[in-house]
C-alpha cells in the first residue's frame, strides 16, 4: 500500500476520537509542556549557577597564579638591587621593561628611596629642576569612595622623620598614574600600614586594593636594608632599610585572559565593608529579559574581605538548547501516543458495538425464522438435555415449551422406524458419533405426547463450539402428512388438465376436418344412400310380386334401415365436428408449441423405443396461429412419423426441429421410415388419401387446410438419408405485425 494511502488512513484513524478527547488531550499537552519546560528551565538555571561557581573558582585560581609570578618578579628585583656594583637602577628598569612586556598585568616596577627629614629640601629641590616644574612630596587623604587624581585630596607632606615618595615608575605607568608623583608612601593611609609592615616584618607585603582611575591596582611592597640580608631585629630593621622596592600590579589585567573568555560576564570588587564598585573591564551588560546569576570569590590577598563577584545572565540558546527540544519533542510523542491509544481504543469500541448490534441482528432473524417456520426445531446438549424448542416443535410434540426445557430428547421425542435395523443406534447419539448430518430413516414415525402416531422426516445435525468442541445437536422434523396431500392435490389437478387439453386438441381436430369432409361427405354418404336406393328398388319390386317374400323385403327394408343409420351417423359425426367455436389466433412460440405436442407423446415414443431428436432454434419470432389447432397439426404429423417408423423399430429416429429467418418460421418433423413414394408424394394431402389398412387419410388434408388458413403452408418430401420429411412453414411475426395483429385484438 502507497505509504500516502497509509498515512490518510492514520490521519482518518486520528480524527475518529471524540472533540472532547481533543481538548482534554490538547490541555494535557500543553500542562504537560508547561510542567517540563519549568523543570528544565530550573536544571538549566542551576547549571548556570555551577558554572558561573566554578568560573569564580578559576579566576580564584589565575588570580592567585599571576600573584605569586609578580612576587617573584619583585623578589628578582630586589635581589638585584641588592647585589654590589653600580647602575643597578639602569637595570632594573630594563628588568622592568622586560616584566612588564611578558606579564602585561604589571603596571610598573621601581626602586622608591627613603628620605630623611633632613635632606627634604635639598631632595625636592633636586627634583623639581630634574623634572623642571615643582615637586614637594606630598600626602593624599583618598576619596569617599577610595579613588584618586581630585587636587583637593592633596597636600604637602607633613614632617616625619622620613619620606618615601613615588618617583620611579617604569615601564610607563598611566596619566593618573602621574599623579602619584611624590606621594610619601610611608605616610600615606592606604599604603603606609603596608610599608610599614614590609620594613619590620622584612616580607613582601602586598597593599589592599587600590583604585586609581578606572582601575583596581595592587601594590607590592618588599623593604631594602643597608646590608644585604635584612637585620634579624625588627628594632635594627626599622633603622637600617634604605628603601622599597615596590611594583604596582592592575587587577583587571591580571584576570584579562582569564575573562576575555567570557565576554557576557560582569565583574565587581566587594569591599570588606560590604560596598561594591565595579569592575573596570566588565563591559558587556547581560540580558534584564533571562535570569541572571551571581557568583563571587575571595581575593587570595593579605587583606580579608575583598571579594570579587561576578555576574551572567542566561543566554536564549541555554533555554532553546537541546534539553527544552527534547522535552517539546518528548512531549510532543506523549500526546501523540496517547492521541493514538484514544483513537485505537475509539475504534475497537466502534467495533465491538458492531459486533454486537451484527450479532443482535442475527439472533433476533435466527429467532423470527425459527418461530415462523413450521418445521420442528429442538436443541439438545450432549447429555441430550433440551435446550431450546421452536414452537412448532412444541405444537408437534403436543406439549409446552417449558415443560420440554431439560428433558430428555430421546424420552420426549419418541421415534419409531420401519425396517430399523435392531442394535443400530438412534439418530441423536448416531449424529454426536459421527459428528454430521444424521438424517432419521425413510418411514420414521413420531408418537406424540396424545398416543397419535405422524409419519415425519427430517435429520439431527452436531453443534461445535469455537475450539470444535461438540456441544449438542440439532433434531428438524416435519410432519410429511400437510406435503403428502398437497402433491396429491397437484397431481390430480395436472392430470385434469392434460385431460382437459386433450379433449380440446380431439374437438379443434374435428372442427378442420369439417372442411375437408364437405368435400368427402359425398363419398361417404352416398355409398349408404345408393345402398338404401337399391335396397328399396329391391322390396318395391319384391313387393310387387305376388306372393311377396316378405322376410326377403323386411331383410331389404331392415339393410336399408342400416344404411340410412350410417348415413345418419355420417351426419352425426359431421355435427360434432362443426358444433364447437372458431378459430382463435394468437402470438405463439414455435418451440413451445412443439414442446406442448411432444409432451404428449412422450410416453408413446418411449413404449415405442423411438429416439427423439430436438433442436429448437434460439429466440424464434413469433408465429400468428390458434395454438391448439398448431398443436394439433404437429400432433398429427408426429404421428403419421410414428406410424412410418413401424418397419424400423426398435431403431425408430424422430427428429424435430424447429429454424427461421427474417420472415418465416420452419417447423421440421423428419423420421427414418420408409420415406414417401415418389408416385404418392402428389396424393398423400388429398382427403381420404391412406396407405394404411385403417386409416381415414383426412389428416393431411385438415392438417394443410388449417396451416393454410394460418398463411403457411405444409410440404412433404424425403431426406436423403432415408425417411420422410415434413416441413410447416409459417410467416413469422414482425414487429410490425404483431402491433397489427395487437391493434385487430384491441
Ligand atoms: P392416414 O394417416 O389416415 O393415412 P393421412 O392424411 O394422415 O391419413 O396420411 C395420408 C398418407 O400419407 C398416409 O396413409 C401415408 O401413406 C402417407 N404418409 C403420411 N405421413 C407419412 C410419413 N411420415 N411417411 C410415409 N408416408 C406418410
Amino acid at each position: 500500500m502507497p505509504i500516502a494511502t497509509q498515512l490518510h488512513k492514520h490521519l482518518q484513524l486520528l480524527r475518529a476520537i471524540p472533540r472532547r478527547s481533543k481538548v482534554l488531550l490538547l490541555c494535557l499537552s500543553l500542562l504537560l509542556c508547561a510542567l517540563l519546560s519549568m523543570l528544565c528551565l530550573q536544571q538549566a538555571t542551576d547549571e548556570h549557577q555551577r558554572q558561573l561557581d566554578a568560573e569564580a573558582g578559576k579566576l580564584q585560581e589565575d588570580l592567585h597564579e599571576r600573584l605569586q609570578l609578580a612576587l617573584i618578579t619583585l623578589d628578582y628585583a630586589s635581589e638585584l638591587l641588592r647585589q654590589p656594583g653600580s647602575d643597578k637602577l639602569t637595570q632594573l628598569g630594563s628588568l622592568a621593561g622586560q616584566t612588564s612586556a611578558r606579564l602585561p598585568f604589571i603596571d610598573y616596577l621601581g626602586w622608591q628611596a627613603r628620605i630623611p627629614a633632613e635632606q627634604r629640601s635639598a631632595f625636592e629641590a633636586v627634583q623639581s629642576r630634574q623634572r623642571g616644574q615643582h615637586f614637594v612630596i606630598r600626602d593624599h587623604w583618598p576619596s569617599s569612595d577610595g579613588s584618586w587624581g581630585a587636587d583637593n585630596s592633596w597636600q604637602t607632606a607633613a614632617t616625619h622623620s622620613s619620606y618615601v615618595p613615588l618617583l620611579m615608575q617604569e615601564p610607563s605607568p598611566s596619566l593618573d598614574q602621574h599623579a602619584m608623583q611624590g606621594l610619601d608612601l610611608l605616610h600615606d593611609p592606604v599604603l603606609g600600614p603596608s610599608l610599614q609592615q614590609a620594613i619590620t616584618t622584612a616580607t613582601v607585603q602586598v597593599s589592599p586594593p587600590l583604585r586609581i582611575g578606572q582601575h583596581w591596582h595592587l601594590f607590592l611592597l618588599q623593604a631594602i636594608y643597608d646590608s644585604k640580608l635584612p637585620p634579624s631585629n625588627p628594632v635594627l630593621r626599622d633603622e637600617q632599610w634604605r628603601g622599597v622596592m615596590l611594583m604596582n600590579l592592575r587587577l583587571d589585567a591580571m584576570l584579562a585572559s582569564s575573562i576575555s573568555a567570557h565576554p557576557a560576564l560582569q565583574f565587581w570588587l566587594q569591599k570588606p565593608d560590604g560596598s561594591r564598585s565595579e569592575w573596570p573591564s566588565g563591559s558587556a551588560r547581560a540580558d534584564s529579559s533571562l535570569p541572571t546569576h551571581l557568583a563571587s570569590t575571595l581575593l587570595p590577598l593579605p587583606a580579608d574581605g575583598y571579594q570579587l563577584q561576578i555576574a551572567q545572565a542566561m543566554q536564549w540558546r541555554q533555554w532553546l538548547g537541546l534539553p527544552l527540544l527534547a522535552i517539546f519533542t518528548g512531549t510532543a510523542l506523549l500526546c501523540y501516543l496517547l492521541w493514538l491509544m484514544l483513537a485505537l481504543l475509539q475504534r475497537q469500541r466502534h467495533f465491538r458495538q458492531q459486533t454486537l448490534e451484527q450479532l443482535h441482528r442475527e439472533r433476533e432473524q435466527a429467532t423470527v425464522t425459527l418461530h415462523a417456520i413450521s418445521d420442528a426445531v429442538l436443541a439438545f446438549d450432549t447429555h441430550y438435555r433440551i435446550h431450546y424448542l421452536n414452537p412448532s416443535a412444541a405444537m408437534l410434540l403436543g406439549l409446552g415449551h417449558r415443560a420440554a426445557l431439560g428433558q430428555d430428547v430421546r424420552e420426549l421425542v419418541r421415534m419409531s422406524h420401519e425396517f430399523a435395523r435392531p442394535g443400530q443406534p438412534d439418530p441423536f447419539t448416531r449424529a454426536m458419533q459421527i459428528r454430521d448430518t444424521a438424517y432419521l430413516p425413510d418411514s420414521s414415525y413420531l408418537t406424540r405426547c396424545s398416543g397419535e402416531k405422524l409419519l415425519v422426516e427430517g435429520s439431527v445435525s452436531p453443534v461445535f463450539d469455537r475450539q470444535a468442541a461438540l456441544i449438542g445437536a440439532v433434531l428438524t422434523l416435519r410432519d410429511t402428512a400437510p406435503r403428502r396431500q398437497r402433491m396429491l392435490a397437484n397431481l390430480e389437478a395436472s392430470e385434469r388438465r392434460l385431460r382437459q387439453h386433450e379433449q380440446e386438441l380431439a374437438r379443434v381436430g374435428r372442427i378442420n376436418t369439417m372442411g375437408e369432409m364437405a368435400s368427402g361427405i359425398a363419398h361417404e354418404i352416398n355409398q349408404p344412400l345408393c345402398a338404401i336406393l337399391s335396397y328399396c328398388q329391391a322390396s318395391l319390386s319384391l313387393l310387387e310380386e305376388d306372393e311377396a317374400d316378405v322376410q326377403l323385403v323386411r331383410r331389404a327394408m331392415q339393410n336399408a334401415a342400416t344404411q340410412a343409420q350410417r348415413a345418419g351417423q355420417v351426419i352425426q359425426r359431421l355435427r360434432e365436428f362443426v358444433s364447437k367455436r372458431t378459430l382463435h389466433q394468437n402470438p405463439l412460440d414455435p418451440n413451445q408449441s412443439v414442446s406442448n405436442a411432444l409432451a404428449l407423446l412422450e410416453y408413446e415414443l418411449q413404449q415405442q423405443d423411438i429416439h427423439l431428436e430436438m433442436c429448437f432454434a434460439d429466440n424464434p419470432p413469433n408465429i400468428h396461429a390458434d395454438n391448439i389447432q398448431l398443436e394439433q397439426v404437429i400432433l398429427n404429423l408426429l404421428r403419421n412419423a410414428i406410424d412410418a417408423m413401424e418397419p424400423v423399430r426398435p431403431w425408430g429416429r424422430l427428429t424435430v426441429s424447429t429454424r427461421y429467418d427474417s420472415e418465416r418460421v420452419h417447423i421440421l418433423i423428419s423420421d427414418n421410415g420408409p420415406g414417401i413414394a415418389a408416385d404418392l408424394q402428389d396424393k398423400i394431402f388429398d382427403p381420404f388419401f391412406s396407405t394404411k389398412p385403417n386409416g381415414m387419410g383426412l389428416g393431411l388434408a385438415i392438417c394443410q387446410t388449417a396451416i393454410e388458413n394460418m398463411g403457411g403452408q405444409i410440404m412433404a418430401g424425403n431426406r436423403p438419408g432415408g425417411g420422410a420429411e415434413f416441413v410447416i412453414d409459417l410467416p413469422a411475426l414482425t414487429t410490425t405485425a404483431a402491433a397489427a395483429v395487437a391493434g385487430e385484438e384491441v
